[in-house]
């Protein structure tokens, strides 16, 4: 199996291409489990037709912490991709990082991993704060690659080194893996040429350029990915190609499952 997690600044993109590669990676035969490690808990909304799932951390709430079984928080959605989201906690009260270890403990316990049994399980993680919780991707022995998804503007490339940096940093201890950047254009002037200017400090490669696309916004007023909703468009190409990529850069590991 694969395990792979996708970074990035707030808003630069991560849930939309990490569900794009999610359908189009099970357009290729692969089974696939995406967890949206946000509280916001729409990672998957665009695997699903829009529709909001019930996270891990809102479940634990409403029927309680020993109560919980594999349907209340595991949905399959386009191409029988398998949607998991973290979570947060009640605003105002607790950590957000605490909770997304709090959700992967629950999904370990409940067997989640043996009923999806992934060839690929992709995390969709916020990379503002590279606190605990939301290092746990890294930290935790969950994901061996980490690609991060970035523009070539100023705020995303310094929230992609300092990903970055924590990967190198844990990834002393644990065996999680900096393997490169997703660039998602947002159209700036001389945008290849900034992020290429940045890896010089950062290290690592572009993984794939990905254009700014209106199939983007068309395909999610629809509910959908764009492999979904406009398969022959050229976006959907640029998504297909990009997930192929993330296969041949990350590597093969053992199953976390019986
Ligand atoms: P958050 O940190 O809030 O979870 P995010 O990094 O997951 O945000 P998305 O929600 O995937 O970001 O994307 C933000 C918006 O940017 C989306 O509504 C989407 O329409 C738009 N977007 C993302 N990538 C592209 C693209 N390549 N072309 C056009 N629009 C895009
Ligand atoms: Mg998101």
């Amino acid at each position: 199996m694969r395990k792979i997690a996708v970074y990035g600044k707030g808003g630069i993109g991560k849930s939309t291409t990490t569900s794009n590669i999610s359908a189009a990676l099970a357009d290729m035969g692969y089974r696939v489990l995406q967890i949206g490690c946000d509280p916001k808990a729409d990672s998957t909304k665009n695997l699903m037709h829009g529709k909001k799932i019930t996270s891990v951390l809102d479940a634990i709430r409403e029927k309680g912490e020993g109560n919980i079984t594999s349907e209340d928080v595991l949905f399959q959605g386009y191409g029988g991709v398998w949607c998991v989201e973290a979570g947060g906690p009640t605003p105002g009260i607790g950590c957000a990082g605490r909770g997304i270890i709090t959700a992967f403990e629950k999904l370990e316990e409940i067997g989640a991993y043996e009923i999806c049994r992934p060839d690929i399980i992709l995390y969709d993680v916020l990379g503002d704060v590279v606190c605990g919780g939301f290092a746990m991707p890294i930290r935790g022995g969950y994901a061996r690659n980490v690609f991060i998804v970035t523009s070539g503007e100023m705020m995303a490339l310094y929230a992609a080194s300092n990903i970055a940096s924590a990967v190198k940093n844990f990834g002393k201890r644990g065996y999680a893996q900096y393997s490169g950047v997703i660039l998602n254009s947002r159209n700036i002037e001389n945008e290849e040429a900034l992020v290429k200017k940045a890896l010089e400090e950062i290290g690592g490669e572009i993984v794939s350029v990905l254009p700014r696309s209106a199939s983007v916004q068309e395909a999610e007023a629809e509910g959908k990915t764009v492999i979904e909703a406009l398969p022959d468009s050229e976006m959907a190409g640029a998504y297909q190609k990009l997930a192929e990529n993330i296969l041949n850069l990350s590597a093969e590991v053992e199953n976390n499952y019986e």
